[in-house]
């Protein structure tokens, strides 16, 4: 993600987040506790508070959030339903190492919502999920090797943290991009049971399983990909994916942490209607508090146990989560709060459009009108080499510009814009949206155009 280092707007005054900054950097590396929030030593922000689908900083700077913390914030930031049941968690008395009645309440919702989760655990994190979820495949299967695809994000394991280095590849080459760590410490070891595909590429795929499918114990695979464009698998992809995991013996991840109960109360594997193995999901099932959930096929998932798969955890299905996740669930599936986000999405991307059409601005949409992706170029990528070859520094400025004018998304165009329920039912919310996008549009052009002057003389 790139740091903004840009001119801040006049109207946006940063001074106490700047000192705040300056303050938490002696102690927190960065000054910040996810690197992905140091947005450069003068742009990053303290937060002070949240509320509905907006936040407000420690400078007193209002904004309409699309980043919704990468997601989990599904209704809105202190939503006072699931808070009210957080504090009923809180009375339960947090955790025993014993377990409580409420844990099976919750995994029936869940099953309810997603055929696929026969049986459930729960965990504290994505990353906690899918680290179990690879961990259950390879215990099930007694293999040890995976397979990954491009542009795909599954947390902070040593596993997962292998990617296609799209920022070192030239577009068109015959080569495909280079499997490498997405940072130091991560052993090159773990590299040699990893596999990678590029996205919605069918021939690779039956390839890769043709070569190695006998030695994989799963394929891991995000259908929206919530970190790279919210770029979408085709069904029939994952359908074929689904008919190469049956043929090889291989168990099918479907890692919803982003996607599910968002896109759908099933997730992407109800909209395209197919089951996975295993399947993972965390951010939206507490609408913010740490839970998440590796859930999946009965016979499968029994291999968690004594003698099986190691699976476990202090902090696991925390009373207060856990309440928040029972409250929050039953506002998914009982009210039409999922249709209320996804046409707030729906509004602000023809809203978008219409801006960017008026000034001939070619783009298009990826995902899903609850997490999309908005791409500099007259199709939507269908897999991560093609965010490469559209024009993403146009996106980087206009989402400097965003903030300065009041609106989170994240600085990275990789990163899908993110809606909930709250954004629906704020009425001037659209509006001041758009207002914004409007403003950025017009700065981002002007100062592309005082570049590529500067440039040419
Ligand atoms: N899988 C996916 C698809 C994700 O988007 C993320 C987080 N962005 C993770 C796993 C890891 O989740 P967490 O940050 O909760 O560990």
């Amino acid at each position: 993600m790139t740091a903004q280092t840009k001119t801040v707007l006049p109207h946006r005054n940063l001074t106490k987040s700047n000192a705040q900054f300056r303050r938490a950097v002696k102690r927190l590396p960065l000054g910040v506790s996810s690197t992905f929030r140091y947005w450069g030593d003068d742009r990053t922000v303290y937060v002070d508070h949240g509320k509905g689908g907006r936040i407000w900083d420690i400078d007193g700077n209002g904004y309409i959030d699309h980043r919704l913390a990468y997601g989990p914030t599904i209704l809105g930031y202190a939503d006072d339903r699931v808070d009210a049941a957080a504090r009923r968690g809180m009375e339960v008395g947090g955790v025993f190492a014993l377990s409580t009645e409420r844990e099976l309440v919750v995994a029936d919702r869940i099953a309810k919502m997603v055929p696929a989760a026969e049986l459930v655990r729960f965990s504290n994190s994505g990353t906690e999920a899918v680290m179990a979820a690879l961990r259950l495949a390879r215990a099930h299967t007694g293999r040890e090797q995976y397979l990954l695809v491009e542009g795909g994000y599954h947390g902070l394991f040593d596993a997962a943290m292998w990617m296609a280095d799209v920022e070192d590849w030239k577009p068109g080459s015959n080569d495909d991009p280079e499997m490498v760590p997405y940072g130091k410490g991560i052993p090159p070891t773990v590299k040699q049971l990893a596999h990678l595909v590029p996205m919605n590429d069918m021939q690779r795929l039956e390839d890769t399983f043709k070569r190695h499918g006998d030695k994989l114990a799963a394929m891991l695979i995000e259908p929206i990909q919530g970190n790279c464009c919210a770029i979408m698998a085709r069904v029939e992809y994952v359908r074929l994916a689904r008919d190469l995991c049956d043929r090889h013996g291989v168990m099918l991840i479907i890692d919803e942490v982003k996607s599910g109960f968002r896109v759908g109360k099933g997730g992407i594997q109800g909209l395209m209607g197919v089951v996975p193995d295993i399947t993972t999901f965390a951010k939206a099932v507490g609408n913010g508090y740490p839970i998440a959930l590796v859930a999946g096929r009965e016979e499968v998932m029994r291999s968690f146990g004594h003698g099986g798969a190691s699976h476990g955890g202090t902090y696991t299905a925390h009373s207060v989560s856990l309440a928040a996740a029972e409250e929050c669930l039953r506002i998914l599936d009982e009210t039409p709060a999922l249709e209320t986000l996804a046409g707030h999405g729906r509004a602000l991307m023809a809203g978008i459009s219409r801006i960017l059409d008026a000034r001939g601005i070619v783009h298009s949409y990826s995902g899903h009108p609850s997490m999309f992706g908005l791409f500099f170029d007259a199709v939507p990528p269908d897999n991560y080499r093609a965010w490469k070859t559209s024009d993403y520094t146009f996106y980087d400025t206009m989402a400097g510009y965003l903030h300065d004018l009041g609106i989170i998304v994240e600085p990275d165009s990789r990163e899908p814009w993110f809606m909930c329920e709250a954004h629906g039912l704020d009425a001037s919310c659209l509006s001041e949206t758009l207002a914004a996008v409007e403003r950025a549009v017009d700065l981002t052009v002007e100062e592309l155009a005082a570049q590529d002057r500067a440039g040419a003389k």
